[in-house]
């Protein structure tokens, strides 16, 4: 037996290797370890001077711009804090346009005269950093403007401590731009798309007779699936590690076809991982709520409480840094690969999104009283209208390599962008829209006078799991994000399309009630229009079928199946123009956007292309060699030829991919094209007849962990 083999069948021999965390008395609250490592507002009131923790407060609460004398104090108080709490040094920590996150850390020690070390940190060294901007990518924007970069205090989004058994780290929330402004960031076009979708939604609200609400906030709430495995399976798949997926695996005999892993009862190890991890969250201040097994063996799901999208999004990079943390103290590796498993079902991200104002009020929550309920239609409209004019953009918001092997599958929301309304809200909207009555609704909603509005009997019972982009009782769930992303595009995105429609609609409603209408009368004229000129987008069937595929087409809708199809959308007219007029991002930021990612696109298919041929050629074809030599030895030619015919086509396939990895002398997005169409497709040659050698070679000489061990021994 080879050496893999044998440690293959060891490796679920696992012992609690972790935090071994005991069980502690809930009850008492230093045993509450929620935000413990977060320099929360309630840490910021208890070692502030008072007047500098009000002035941030207000600073905070009205979304203004800091005053920059405040930061001496803050550091100081931040300082101390972190020193108490074991951090030696300090990072900026910010979200490159790579996905990932970023850190550079400082020391807080500082040689003194004397042979001593002095603990320093300014005001200035919290409020800007200086990384060096050339190793991260910057799409054109470094080309034509400096190669330096800062960083900048986020203080709305609270500092926290990052622990490590040898020490701890205060880490500082941070946006990242080009010396001369420009966002290089996920970070800084999030926070403008929610101060523009604040302005525009404030706007509507004083139109619609909300006296009171000063400020808007977008809220997202994400679900996150990923898969486990052993890490020693993980450590002996070059593609794992190179790529984040497997390029090779025969299907196993058993799948997920028995449906014996969804909410399933979890694995004693999974689950020991899972509450060390989630320890660690909550520490971080990460409102964990939700964990299950998902649909495909291996796979989980964790689903924080909903945030601010600023909060949410930051903590969404924390949540998945953690998961991989900690995975690795019980001997797994966490993979958020958005298809590690070809014939498996992949992992997405659910962005469960909404407004919701400063006096409490979710924007999308349909509500008791006919005030709320006009409320609720003209946003809910809004953000029809919007998802229907900017659909490509949407889908462009979600594309990667990783979504291109899992979007369109029978298993993820399709790449045609639809809404799911649910019966009862698409009844009201046709109701408002026909004018007809419908038995189930009041024929008074129909004369709408605002008093005789009947309270909308919504709820989130209303399902349709194939949809992209559904209502889902009081938000919208953007169910198309894949497992690795940041929301912070994606988000980004929805805040900025769904500002312009408001304000579309609020100059609309604006001129009717100048022109002497009612409001609620002119609302409901206003949604009937938009609903009619909008409702292409919205379906209520099974987005994976065939017929829908035809319907969409029929409709209009767009079909962008890859993602060298769905990035152009990041540089259409409509697209530069929402991003522009709302100040998110400028037509050179998303150029750099643009070149950044279809980039990413072609340098992980080479990786993914390169990793192919060399595990095929080095790994694969020498097993199947010795596995002929073995049959010669034999005598025993009946089944040589089945394998020497399989060997042909793996040495054939193999050509032809050398020949698409060599270099063509192509650029942008035609170099994108080409690794689509030739690299990927040869690369799936090769596989094919390498997963077929997998199912016919002696197992003794295969050279890689099986899907079977990798997705089944827990
Ligand atoms: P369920 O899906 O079981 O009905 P919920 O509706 O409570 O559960 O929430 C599902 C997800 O939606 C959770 O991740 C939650 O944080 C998020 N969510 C709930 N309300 C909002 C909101 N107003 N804005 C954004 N996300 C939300
Ligand atoms: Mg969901």
């Amino acid at each position: 037996m080879t050496r893999i083999r044998q440690q293959n069948v060891t490796a679920a021999q696992w012992s609690s290797n972790g935090g071994a965390l005991g069980a502690q008395d809930l009850t008492l609250p230093e045993n509450n370890p929620f935000g413990q490592n977060v320099f929360s507002a309630s840490v910021q009131k208890e070692r502030l001077p008072q007047d500098v923790f009000e002035k941030l407060q207000t600073t905070l609460e009205g979304g203004e711009a800091l005053d920059p004398s405040l930061a001496d104090a803050v550091a100081e108080a931040m300082k101390e804090w972190a020193l108490e709490n074991g951090a030696t040094h300090y990072t900026h920590m910010f979200q490159p346009l790579t996905g990932a996150t970023a850190e550079k850390h400082d020391s807080f020690f500082e040689p003194g005269g004397e042979g001593e070390a002095i603990a320093g940190f300014s005001g200035k060294e919290l409020i800007q950093g200086e990384p060096d901007a050339s190793s991260f990518p910057t799409g054109g924007v470094r080309a034509t403007f400096e190669a330096r970069g800062y960083t900048a205090w986020d203080p709305t989004s609270p500092a926290f401590i990052l622990e490590n058994p040898n020490g701890a780290l205060l880490c500082i929330p941070t946006a990242f731009a080009s010396w001369t402004g420009e966002a290089l960031d996920a970070k800084i076009p999030l926070l403008r798309s929610m101060d523009a979708l604040s302005r525009s939604a404030i706007k509507a609200l004083r139109l619609l007779g909300d006296e009171e609400s000063q400020r808007v906030f977008t809220t997202v709430g994400p679900e996150q699936e990923y898969f486990l495995i052993d890490e020693q399976y993980f450590f002996e798949r070059p593609d794992l590690i190179a790529t984040g997926r497997t390029l090779f695996g025969a299907k196993p005999p058993k799948g997920h076809e028995l449906d014996d892993h969804y909410f399933g009862s979890i694995p004693e190890r999974v689950l020991a991982f899972m509450l060390e991890s989630e320890l660690e969250m909550r520490k971080l201040g990460i409102p964990v709520k939700t964990r299950h097994n998902e649909v495909a063996p291996a796979q989980y799901e964790i689903a924080p409480i909903f945030e601010n999208s600023n909060v949410g999004s930051d903590h969404q990079q924390l949540l998945m840094q953690t998961l991989e943390n900690v995975a690795r103290r019980y001997g797994l590796v966490c993979l958020l690969h958005e298809k590690p498993f070809a014939g498996v079902n992949g992992s997405g991200k659910h962005n469960n999104w909404s407004m919701g104002t400063d006096t409490g009020a979710n924007l999308l929550n349909p509500g008791e009283t006919p005030a709320d309920n006009i409320h609720f239609l003209f946003f809910c409209t809004a953000v029809i209208q919007a998802v229907n004019k900017h659909q490509g953009l949407l889908r462009a918001s979600v594309a990667n390599i990783g979504q291109d092997h899992r979007l369109g599958a029978n298993e993820a929301p399709p790449a045609i962008i639809s809404i799911f309304l649910g019966a009862e809200l698409e009844k009201v909207f046709e109701a408002i829209a026909t004018g007809l009555g419908d038995p189930n609704t009041p024929a008074s909603f129909l004369d709408l006078g605002a008093q005789v509005l009947p309270p909308l009997p919504m709820h989130g019972g209303d399902r349709n799991r194939t949809s992209p982009f559904a209502f889902t009782g009081n938000k919208f769930e953007f169910r198309a994000l894949g497992s690795s992303m940041s929301l912070g595009f994606p988000n980004t995105v929805l805040n900025t399309i769904a500002a312009e429609a408001i304000d579309e609609l609020a100059g609309k409603l604006e001129a009717k009630l100048d022109g002497g209408e009612e409001m609620p009368q002119a609302v409901i004229e206003i949604v009937k229009e938009s609903y009619l000129a909008n409702k292409q987008i919205c379906f209520g069937g099974d987005n994976y079928s065939e017929e829908w595929h035809q319907e969409a087409e029929r409709r209009g809708l767009k079909n962008l199946r890859t993602t060298p199809d769905a990035l152009p959308e990041v540089l259409a007219d409509s697209t530069v123009q929402a991003f522009e007029n709302y100040h998110v991002l400028s037509k050179a930021e998303l150029e750099s956007r643009y070149e950044v990612w279809v980039e990413q696109y072609w340098l992980r298919a080479n990786i993914e292309a390169e990793t192919t041929f060399s595990i095929a050629k080095t790994m694969i074809l020498p097993a199947a060699l010795r596995y002929l030599a073995l049959i010669g030895e034999s005598g025993v030619s009946a089944i040589e030829g089945e394998v020497r015919g399989l060997v042909d086509e793996l040495v054939a396939g193999l050509g032809e991919l050398e020949a698409a990895n060599a270099d063509p002398g192509l650029e942008g997005l035609e170099m994108a094209v080409h690794a689509r169409d030739k690299q990927l497709a040869a690369m799936d040659n090769v596989r094919e007849a390498a997963d077929k050698l997998e199912s016919v070679v002696a197992d003794e000489l295969w050279p890689l962990p099986k899907y079977e061990e990798m997705l089944f021994i827990k």
